[in-house]
């Protein structure tokens, strides 16, 4: 069987008031419930919801952490969480290299890899996100830029224990489309390859491969199924327990 224990993480975006928090509280319960056995869970809530997420999963095994980080651990950064910050506040784990946060902000691949190195230097996990437009795939360039944000955002000493890769087609974001499973079976074979050429092969047999991208529950069995697939990003289905628990469960 498997090695890698399957990870199923929620994205939340800018999604989410205090109101919300009785979804996220049955999502501890159903993982407490039994979920448990054959998956992890990590959920990303807006900054405002961190320390309450966190206070409701303590001890309880669902994972909580950030949407993204500042490298730096303090300064005059206004409006922006450092990596220190977000273990302070309970949280386990940041998203970095976002492609929101890539589009929207402006990251480069060498500003990801920092905030992957601040979150080893705070003791989060990292789960570091990488994908193709859909004019890259259409230009058959999808595994050229797939590979490059690789090389660039993934620290040198990247391992199982601190890092998670998220292939996330940009396309897919979002959108309700998706690339057929062999795309992503092709996809993340390719991301496996690489990544066994810069670490090793043991190294590499080990890092946790996510798929992100409009996965639903009435996708997710396929494409949880599908070889080097190591668990899903959900961003829009991890909204509502009922969505992120049914995805849980295809895993
Ligand atoms: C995401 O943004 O990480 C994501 C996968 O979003 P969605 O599931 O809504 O496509």
């Amino acid at each position: 069987k498997d090695a890698r224990r399957k990870l199923i993480a929620g994205n939340w975006k800018m999604n989410g008031l205090a109101a919300s928090a009785p979804e996220f509280v049955r999502v501890v319960g159903a993982y407490q419930g039994g979920l448990k056995a054959d998956v992890d869970l990590m959920v990303f809530p807006p900054f405002t919801l961190l320390t309450s997420f966190a206070t409701a999963s303590r001890g309880a095994g669902v994972l909580v952490g950030g949407q993204d980080c500042h490298a730096k651990p303090a300064g005059a950064h206004t409006g922006d969480v450092s990596a220190e910050m977000i273990a302070d506040a309970g949280g386990q784990a940041v998203i970095v290299g976002h492609s929101e946060r890539r589009t929207d902000h402006g990251e480069t691949d060498a500003d990801v890899r920092a905030k992957a190195e601040a979150a080893r230097r705070a003791g989060l996990v990292a789960v570091i996100c990488v994908g193709e437009t859909k004019d890259e795939r259409e230009a058959g360039e999808a595994r050229a830029v797939v590979s490059r944000q690789l090389a660039g955002s993934l620290p040198d000493d990247a391992a199982a224990a601190h890092v998670v890769v998220a292939y996330e087609p940009v396309w897919a974001i979002g959108t309700g489309l998706t690339p057929t499973a062999a795309e992503i079976a092709e996809m993340h074979g390719f991301i496996r390859s690489e990544l066994a050429g810069r670490f090793g092969a043991e190294a590499a047999d080990a890092i946790r491969i996510l798929y992100g991208g409009s996965v639903k529950p009435d996708n997710a069995k396929e494409i949880l199924a599908t070889a080097n697939v190591d668990g899903a990003l959900v961003g829009g289905a991890s909204l509502k327990a009922d969505d992120f628990l049914a995805i849980a469960k295809a895993a």
